[in-house]
């Protein structure tokens, strides 16, 4: 038996075919071609869809789960109006493609389905009380206790690049000032760089400069990473987690991020009293990490089912 798994993002959607025990059989990429409004968007996620059904057979799908921007509710299988896909406003995405396929169809945030394919499949294996974060374009994050992804009342959980670091600091896009993401995200370096250089620069390019001895390179990521330790230290006493997975593209800048992120965590002095250290660890499964995630939705309420489910 398979699952069908949808990561809807704002530039491409990727769809895939999964087994129970996490291997992704089959993928396709199109483009989301987002400003076309929602229902143009469906309509080329039941393209793959549809592409997937007949590549393994309707008789033996169990579902279909689908990691989407948030905000959103899962529990009510509605995208409520991400900023990266106009037009979306109170889509009930679940029920649109259930009504088309009869198949259990599940929705849910794109960082909780990273969140759990890293911990099922991925970085997190084996652990009791995981925190994900992806550091990419935005910050965002999950956080997966004896297996299950937590939900909030909204279904909203795990805002994590929505948490004030600098109330001083740089406004962001949902109308506070120093959140998470607006300070240390890719987004966030890239501006930062961009205003020490006088000229457009990429996080990427500033990891590089940095990497090969830039001072101001250095001090725009040590900015950045300071910021994310913050964040860091604040994860460790909420949630007390036994693991950290990083992941998105600035997590590839690897040890310098690490580096500053243990330090951090180690400096909680707080957490100094319980004797322990948390492991930060890089994600393991990079950009396929959300459709393997969307994936493991209809095996996850398969585990859990207590009806007629058709796994
Ligand atoms: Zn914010």
């Amino acid at each position: 038996m398979y699952s069908i798994g949808v990561d809807l993002g704002g530039t491409k959607i990727l769809t895939g075919v999964l087994d129970e025990q996490g291997t992704l059989h089959h993928t396709l990429e199109v483009p989301t071609m987002a400003t076309d409004g929602p229902d143009a968007v469906i309509h080329r996620i039941r393209g793959t869809v549809d592409q997937m059904l007949h590549r393994v057979g309707h008789a033996n799908v169990i579902g279909i789960g689908i990691g989407a921007p948030g905000p959103l509710n899962p529990h009510t299988g509605t995208v409520l109006g991400p900023p990266n896909l106009p037009g979306w406003d109170h889509i009930p995405l679940r029920d649109k493609l259930h009504e088309v396929y009869g198949l259990p169809v599940y929705l849910e945030n794109d960082a909780n389905a990273a969140a759990i394919a890293e911990h099922r499949f991925g970085a997190g294996q084996g652990s009791r009380q995981m925190v994900y974060i992806t550091v990419s374009t935005g910050i965002g994050g999950g956080v997966v206790v004896d297996g299950q992804v937590r939900q909030g009342a909204a279904g909203g959980f795990a805002e994590i690049g929505h948490m004030i670091v600098d109330p001083a600091g740089a406004r962001c896009h949902c109308g506070n000032r120093g959140c998470l993401e607006a300070v240390a995200s890719g987004t966030a370096i890239a501006r930062m760089a961009s205003e020490a250089f006088r000229r457009d620069l990429t996080a990427e390019q500033v990891a590089e400069l940095a990497a090969r001895g830039d001072k101001k390179a250095r001090q725009v990521l040590d900015t950045a990473f300071s910021y994310l330790g913050i964040g860091l230290v604040n994860i460790v006493n909420l949630y007390d987690p036994d693991l950290i997975v990083i992941g998105g593209g600035v997590a590839r800048i690897g040890p310098p991020l690490f580096d500053a992120l243990h330090e951090a965590v180690l400096h909680n002095y707080f957490r100094q009293s319980y004797g322990m250290d948390v492991p930060i660890v890089p994600a393991h499964l990079g950009t396929k990490a959300g459709v393997i995630g969307a994936a493991a939705l209809p095996w996850l309420a398969c585990r859990t089912a207590v009806d007629s489910h058709p796994c």
